[in-house]
């Protein structure tokens, strides 16, 4: 199960709390409050998805964007086109034809 970083906005308290993604977050263990707000310090892994580490290089992740990009454009391009007419989307998204499929 996953710890999660957590600040109280009512006292300031920092403090971790483990519990399931879909959980309801905790109260505040200090003043009770419920309403506390995640601190995200590290994202947690997820497979197959752009979320990387914080401690990635920032290399990686920006060559699975542009992976991810290729990937999208001409799915996008197709959908816009279909959607606008290909004359309005080359105006307006012209880099969508700049990349080929
Ligand atoms: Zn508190």
């Amino acid at each position: 199960m996953p710890t999660y970083d957590y600040k109280c906005p009512n006292c300031d308290h920092r403090f971790v709390a483990r519990h399931g993604f879909n959980d309801h977050p905790p109260v505040c263990p200090n003043c009770g409050y419920a309403d506390v707000t995640r601190v995200i310090t590290k994202a947690p892994a997820v497979a197959g998805g752009i979320m990387t580490h914080a401690g990635d290089s920032r290399a990686s992740s920006k060559e699975q964007l542009k992976d991810k990009w290729a990937e999208e454009t001409p799915k996008l391009r197709k959908k816009l086109v279909e959607k606008l007419g290909e004359d309005t989307v080359r105006k307006n998204a012209p880099s969508l034809f700049n990349n080929s499929d």
